[in-house]
């Protein structure tokens, strides 16, 4: 079977893949100046059946782990349904899925008998207020809930992915990381990423170190031995946690070296990596009758140029992440 292996030796065997670039919310590292944010017209965007038969594809080529995101996946109407044709693609062991959470309690049933397990949910704050600032939209007792329910559902891991954002939410990062003094929840702080739009650009940012010195107020951090499922994040936990504490550094640490990841957008290119704007078109020709030999080829093609780093301290991205997958 022939492997996704990249020209920098990496092997490349998890997609990412946004089903649509539509949200529900209007979070502040998401929205471009002026708050207008232009969205794919509905026949741009990858169908389902389409999506499938491009993870079929990738899976013969060597791609056993997915991630359904967006957008927020779960405003996409029979997402459920998706999810569990995915589960049943040969090869394909592992599915998550990255939500913001605020449709995730009406959902929890038919996505767990979809067969998903392991759930990321973004949330930056404790503070319904701040919520809403940041998302524009009046719903954290709603992601709360959520998060509860899926708790109780016993999905496992939750892993709660908190934006550090200096001059928003740095004053809360211990409160956030105590969280997983009594909840099975994995708390992973990411460094925010200048995506080139959004008003957050100016701040000074966040970095790995001292999110560490701010969560380590709770207490001594006790590093976690990497895991088969671990990505980039470092595992850390506090004595005797029910849960546990990440670091994910793509700005002042980051992992390109052990990249392993392709990306489906929205609109059907595979982009081998989500800070550079290079991707491959493979819904123009899926549409125009490829073979899926054909389709493989345009997998082999795209990670010829999966660059070695993200270079997003020299320039910055034109992609937008909903479109992209986040
Ligand atoms: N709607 C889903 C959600 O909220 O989880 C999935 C898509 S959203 C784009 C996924 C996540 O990407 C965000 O919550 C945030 O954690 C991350 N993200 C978006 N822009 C970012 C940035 N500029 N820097 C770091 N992380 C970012």
């Amino acid at each position: 079977m022939p492997q996704l292996i990249d020209p920098y030796n990496r092997h490349l065997n998890y997609l990412r893949i946004s089903v649509t670039d539509r949200c529900n919310l209007r979070c502040l590292y998401c929205i471009p100046p002026g708050g207008c944010v232009p969205k794919l017209p509905h026949r741009e965007i990858l169908r389902y059946e389409e999506i499938l038969r491009i993870v079929r594809v990738g899976a013969g080529l060597g791609i056993t782990k997915v991630r359904v995101t967006g957008g927020e996946p779960l405003v996409r109407k029979g997402i459920a349904r998706f999810l569990q044709a995915l589960s049943s693609i040969p090869g394909i062991s592992d599915i998550a899925l990255t939500t913001n959470a605020v449709m995730l309690k009406e959902r929890l049933d038919e996505i767990q008998s979809a067969g998903i397990r392991r759930l990321n949910i973004s949330l930056d704050t404790l503070d319904p207020e701040k919520y809403a600032r940041i998302t524009g939209r009046d719903a954290f007792q709603t992601v709360w809930e959520g998060i509860g329910g899926a708790l109780a559902a016993g999905f496992s891991p939750i892993k709660i992915n908190v934006v550090a954002i200096q001059g928003v939410n740095d004053d809360e990062l211990a409160d956030l990381a105590r969280l997983t003094l009594d909840l099975p929840l994995h708390v992973r702080f990411i460094e925010y990423m200048p995506m080139g739009e959004g008003p957050l650009e100016v701040a000074a940012p966040l970095l790995g170190e001292e999110i560490l010195e701010r969560v380590g107020a709770v207490g001594p951090l006790i590093p976690v031995a990497r895991g088969e499922h671990d990505g980039p994040a470092v595992r850390y936990r506090f004595k005797g946690a029910a849960g546990e504490v990440g670091l994910i550094r793509p700005m002042s640490h980051h992992f390109c070296g052990a990249c392993n990841r392709l990306r489906l957008t929205a609109g059907g290119h595979l982009r081998p990596c989500l800070l550079s704007d290079r991707q491959a078109d493979v819904k123009g020709p899926l549409r125009a009758g490829r073979t899926d030999a054909e389709l493989a080829g345009i997998f082999l093609d795209a990670i010829r140029f999966k660059p070695m780093a993200h270079g997003l301290h020299e320039k910055r991205v034109k992609g937008r992440m909903s479109a992209i997958g986040g």
